[in-house]
């Protein structure tokens, strides 16, 4: 791989840095709705949100390089997310522009740019999660409707979604192969007989909620793709950089933050940064973060290359997970006994973090899931 960036890259490195000096001066608090309306005004006109989608549905048309630049700076200044609708920016726009038709793209893409819309995702239901293609949700064609029974789950942010992407199974009962079958579509979450009933989670808050759809009619012209080839359009949306620079840049960030901890707490009398035990696991953590990083330079190169990135991303994958339990059960432990109490330190910031692992471990699939796909498809082991 070349480390060199090309006088281009560098102007716009340069670029990217002077928004953020002059949006992000010290003392910024980004929390505050005013910022963040500004903060996306501008960004959006920049045309930084949907940076890698096509100028022709009003995205930047970057490159994976200024996209990586883009990002490490952003995640370096701990900026705002870029653009506020994140399925929306993640995986349905993606799929709308890869599958859509032009009515589509035009009456969806726009809003999330502009974060008008939220999207869930309504694809894991009681039963069908690491195995995804084995849902049961039903889609009966009725003229021009579906009609949806079934129900989901897990699904993060249903209730203040406009708009969910839902996998349903339209092929005839008992079919032979389980891929086929199921189709995607796109359906508005006020549409008669949806129900969401919150869940809530170990940290206290509810993120995610039971959906149920109980004769739902659905229009054809929100199928997206064709009948029966759901599981194509959901799989292959992510022509979008996933080399996890920027999330390095990130996980970085947070452990500078915990040895600012373990400096100010203290342990057997002394700070707990002095302590052989925390500088060993501090240690491990740093170790691991560079082998990500080392990982995401080799999928970059990859990438850069034209090449398909492929199932060694469950590598990255792996190593996050593991991190941020790591990284959360260390904060707990540096805090000794006030570990304990709810919002004794940081106003409780690192036990709502060591309580929210299942989003980084089980979210986008499970450890063992990502072994099974390292296993069979990197190292070339007999199928599980
Ligand atoms: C914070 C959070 C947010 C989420 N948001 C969404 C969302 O917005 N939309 C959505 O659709 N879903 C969402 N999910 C659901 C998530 O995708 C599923 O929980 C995940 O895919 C695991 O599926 P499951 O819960 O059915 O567990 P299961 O698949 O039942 O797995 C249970 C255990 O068995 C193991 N296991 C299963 N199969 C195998 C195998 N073949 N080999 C070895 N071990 C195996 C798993 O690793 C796991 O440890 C979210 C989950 C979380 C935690």
């Amino acid at each position: 791989m070349d480390f060199q960036l090309t006088p281009e890259e560098e102007t716009f490195r340069a670029e990217v840095r002077a928004f953020l000096d002059e949006m992000l001066p010290p003392g910024t608090h980004t929390m505050d709705p005013a910022f963040l309306a500004e903060w996306h005004r501008r960004v959006r006109e920049k045309r930084w949100v949907g940076f890698s989608w096509p100028r022709e549905v009003g995205g930047g048309g970057g490159s994976i390089m200024q996209q990586v630049i883009l990002k490490e700076e952003m995640a370096k200044r701990k900026a705002p997310p870029l653009g506020t609708c994140f399925m929306g920016l993640a995986w349905v726009g993606p799929a709308i522009i890869q599958y859509g038709t032009e009515a589509q793209k035009q009456r969806f893409v726009p809003d999330i740019l502009d974060g008008k819309v939220q999207w869930c995702t309504g694809y894991s239901e009681p039963g069908s999660g690491s195995d995804l293609a084995s849902l049961q949700c039903r889609g009966v064609r009725d003229g021009e409707h579906y009609v949806v029974n079934g129900q989901k789950i897990w699904t993060s942010i249903a209730m203040w979604s406009k708009w969910i992407i839902l996998l349903v199974r339209t092929g005839p009962p008992g079919v032979e192969h389980k891929h086929d079958g199921i189709t995607c579509l796109l359906v508005e979450m006020d549409t008669p007989g949806i129900t969401v009933r919150p869940i809530r989670n170990m940290s206290g808050g509810a993120m995610f909620a039971e959906v149920f759809f109980d004769d739902v009619r659905v229009p054809v012209g929100n199928r997206l793709g064709e009948e029966g080839q759901g599981w194509k359009v959901t799989v292959s949306a992510l022509a979008h950089e996933r080399s996890s620079i920027a999330e390095v840049e990130g996980l970085l960030r947070k452990l500078d933050e915990l040895v600012e901890l373990a400096r100010r707490a203290v342990k057997n009398g002394r700070p707990a940064l002095e302590d052989d035990g925390v500088r060993r696991r501090i240690a491990r953590c740093e170790t691991r973060i560079e082998a990500m990083r080392m990982n995401g330079l080799r999928f970059l190169t990859k990438q850069l290359k034209g090449e398909p990135l492929g199932a060694e991303t469950s590598i990255n994958k792996l190593h996050r997970a593991a991190l941020e339990v790591e990284m959360g059960d260390l904060a707990l432990e540096i805090q000794g006994s006030a570990g304990h109490l709810e919002k004794e330190v940081e106003g409780g910031r690192w036990q709502r973090f060591a309580l929210n692992w299942p989003e980084v471990v089980i979210g986008g699939g499970t450890p063992n899931i990502q072994r099974n796909i390292i296993g069979e498809r990197v190292l070339g082991l007999p199928k599980d």
